[in-house]
C-alpha cells in the first residue's frame, strides 16, 4: 500500500531522517518506537506531506506522493492523521468537527455526512456527544472524536502520533480501545508510540528508529522478546 524509499529529511545541518525504507501492506499495523528526537513524528509528517522530503520517495497505491506535481490536498484526502494533543476545532460541535472534511473536501451532502458521523459516534460510544462542543468532553473523549474525524473521510491509511501521551492514564485505555477496534476493522495504520505494551499487543510490525535510522524491524515478539540490535536492546531496557 505504502512504500517509503530512502527518505532523508534535514533541518539546517541536522539530518533527522537518514534514508528510511519502509513498506506497509494493506491492513498492516506498524508501530514506530524509539527515543525522543529519533524522528518518529518527522517520518509521519513526511508521509502526510506536512514536511517535504530532501531525498527519497513515498508512494501510496503506486502513486508517488513526494512527486513535486502531487497535490498535497489530494494526498491528505487519502491519509488521515491524528496528533498527540487533540486538535478539534473548539468553536464547532462534535458533529460539525467530524462532518467538515467529508462535506468541504469530499463533497458529501450534509445529511449523508451527518448520518455517517452518527454511525461512527455510535460505534465508538459517543452518540450522546454529537451536539456538544469539545470543551465539554474529557480528554479521552476528545481524542476519540479526533480519531473519528480522521476516519470519517475513509482514508486508505491512518497515521497516529502519540495519541495517548497527553492523556490522563485513566483515559488512555478508551483511546487504545478505539485503535484496537480500527485494527479489527482492517484499517491500515502507522503509529508512533511510547506505549510499549500497546505496541506489542497491536502491531503486526514494530520499527525501531534511532537518530533518524530505522535500525531494526520485526514482529513484536521478536523486537520485544529478542531484539537483535544492541541499541534496540538498550532502548527497551530503559523503557
Ligand atoms: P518524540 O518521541 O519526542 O515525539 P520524535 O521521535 O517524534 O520524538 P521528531 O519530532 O521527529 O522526534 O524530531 C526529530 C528531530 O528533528 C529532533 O531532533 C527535533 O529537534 C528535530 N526537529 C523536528 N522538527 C523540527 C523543525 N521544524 N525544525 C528543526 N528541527 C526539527
Ligand atoms: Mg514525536
Amino acid at each position: 500500500l505504502l512504500t517509503i524509499d530512502g527518505v532523508w529529511k534535514r533541518y539546517g545541518d541536522h539530518d533527522v531522517l537518514k534514508g528510511v525504507d519502509l513498506t506497509v501492506d494493506s491492513h498492516e499495523v506498524v508501530c514506530l518506537i524509539g527515543a525522543s528526537g529519533s524522528g518518529k513524528s518527522t517520518l509521519l509528517r513526511c508521509v502526510n506531506l506536512l514536511e517535504t522530503v530532501d531525498d527519497g520517495a513515498i508512494t501510496l497505491d503506486g502513486v508517488e506522493l513526494t512527486d513535486v506535481r502531487a497535490d498535497p490536498d489530494d494526498v491528505r484526502k487519502r491519509i488521515g492523521i491524528v496528533f498527540q494533543a487533540y486538535n478539534l476545532f473548539p468553536h464547532m460541535t462534535v458533529l460539525d468537527n467530524i462532518t467538515l472534511a467529508p462535506r468541504k473536501v469530499h463533497g458529501v451532502g450534509r445529511a449523508q455526512a451527518e448520518e455517517q458521523a452518527r454511525e461512527l459516534l455510535t460505534r465508538f460510544g459517543l452518540e450522546s456527544k454529537a451536539r456538544d462542543y469539545p470543551d465539554r468532553l474529557s480528554g479521552g473523549q476528545q481524542q476519540r472524536v479526533a480519531i473519528i474525524r480522521a476516519i470519517a473521510t475513509q482514508p486508505r491509511l491512518l497515521l497516529l502520533d502519540e495519541v495517548t501521551s497527553a492523556l490522563d492514564p485513566t483515559l488512555v485505555n478508551e483511546v487504545l480501545g478505539v485503535i484496537r477496534e480500527l485494527k479489527a476493522s482492517g484499517m491500515t495504520m502507522i503509529l508512533a508510540t511510547h506505549e510499549m505494551g500497546f505496541a506489542r499487543d497491536i502491531a503486526d510490525t514494530v520499527c525501531f528508529l534511532a537518530d533518524g535510522v530505522l535500525l531494526e524491524r520485526g514482529h513484536p515478539d521478536q523486537i520485544f522478546g529478542a531484539p537483535k540490535h544492541p541499541r534496540t536492546r538498550e532502548f527497551l531496557s530503559r523503557t
